[in-house]
């Protein structure tokens, strides 16, 4: 059970701890002395449960989630969160009000946008409060100041409002949640943090409902997170499906109806529970290094060795998103010379630097930097775009 320490720089699913990696595999063969594998056992005895209840309580501590909000797992991964979101969500207000409202989507990059035509698609009332597009000539890359949008949302009623914490395609990351949103008390936050989770600290108390796929920072594909307030899944309970129906609503289907899966404890049906006991070891393991405070210290480093070396070769390499908006998890850049994209790839991966390659829609560069990866990666990363800027300009 051991490998050589990867430098791998994929935006999902990533990198893992090794020692996590190394534990899972025990546990997979023999759990708990049980002599059979965590992922055999029935998610209903003693031993799931237990998985259950350790990871809800590892990530309760370390987010410092409030007993305002509820925590649970959902089987799907950030695309399930978009639709179930609209679905759970526009029934909420339903409860609350007695009437119907659009959800906002605050679209900094496509998940957010993915997100809101998820929305649509399921007949959920929905508009885009602002697309950061539409203030820097057609292309993501920034995220409008308050003052440009924040009349936008005045005196208006929305089910929720919702954005994406850090977009993983375009690297654009909010520095801060927007206050004209955080300040009004009648709105809703939705929040996917899907690529930033556990990467710096926030104030779970401002977000009506935080999702998060794990396969970025927490963990393998197959499970999400859900943080949500409990006065949102009491209001969600009190609404029937014929109501909903009446009212042009998606009904949400059972396995994603968040109060039936509160109420048992995330295994109304079968839950992964493998997937959740490596997510578990990524818990334990960054409550061991100091939680999430040394974590975004780390994360911060990470970020600014490899923008200032981008940076210092500005002659050389392109940076095409705002400084203020640069995302911590996820550095993209190009080249400005045509036609060596292929060789810098090539020659990062003759290092063993590999997963550089920028999304397929954007081109150029995308490395990922997520919780697991060590500042030692990323130093080799800085030596190589060094390296690489000086024997090709
Ligand atoms: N949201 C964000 C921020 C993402 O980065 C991704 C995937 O990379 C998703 C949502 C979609 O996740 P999934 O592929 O698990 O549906």
């Amino acid at each position: 059970l051991e490998r050589e320490e990867p430098h791998h720089f994929g935006a999902g699913p990533a990198q893992l701890p090794t020692q996590v990696l190394q534990q899972a595999a025990r546990d997979l063969l023999n759990f708990n002395n049980l002599g059979l594998g965590v992922g055999e056992i029935s998610h209903r005895s003693k031993d799931a449960k237990k998985v259950i209840e350790d990871a809800k309580a590892h990530l309760k501590e370390l987010m410092n989630i409030p007993d305002t909000h509820e925590v649970f797992f959902l089987q799907g991964g950030g695309t399930t969160g978009f639709s179930c979101t609209a679905s759970n969500l526009a029934a909420a207000y339903v409860a609350k009000t007695g009437e119907i409202a659009p959800a906002g989507y605050l679209v900094t990059g496509s998940w957010s946008q993915k997100a809101y035509e998820e929305a649509r698609r399921l007949h959920v009332p929905a508009e885009v409060i602002f697309n950061s597009k539409d203030f820097n000539d057609k292309k993501y890359g920034s995220i409008p100041s308050e003052s440009e949008w924040s009349d936008r949302i005045k005196g208006k009623k929305f089910s929720y409002v919702y954005l994406c914490e850090n977009e993983t395609v375009h690297g654009v990351e909010w520095p801060k949640l927007p206050e004209c949103i955080t300040a009004d008390e009648n709105i809703e936050l939705v929040a996917d943090l899907s690529s930033d989770i556990l990467s710096r600290e926030i104030d779970v108390s401002r977000y009506a409902m935080i999702l998060a796929g794990a396969q970025k920072n927490i963990g393998l594909a197959g499970l999400t997170v859900y943080i949500i307030k409990k006065t949102i899944l009491d209001e969600i309970s009190k609404v029937h499906d014929d109501e909903l129906y009446k009212l042009g609503l998606p009904i949400t289907p059972i396995a994603f109806h968040f109060p039936t899966v509160v109420k048992n404890d995330s295994a109304y049906n079968t839950i992964p529970i493998f997937t959740l006991h490596v997510m578990d070891l990524v818990f334990q393991n960054l409550l061991s290094k100091g939680g999430v405070p040394a974590q975004q210290r780390e994360n911060e480093r990470k970020a600014k060795i490899l923008y200032d070396v981008l940076d210092q070769y500005s002659n050389f390499y392109n940076l095409p998103v705002e400084k203020s908006c640069r995302s911590k998890m996820n550095v993209v850049f190009t080249l400005k010379k045509e036609g060596l994209d292929g060789k810098f790839l090539q020659e990062a991966e003759q290092r063993g630097l590999t997963g550089l390659k920028g999304h397929r829609s954007v081109g150029g560069f995308r490395a990922s930097i997520y919780n697991s990866l060590s500042l030692e990666s990323v130093q080799k990363l800085v030596t190589f775009i060094k390296d690489f800027a000086e024997s090709n300009a």
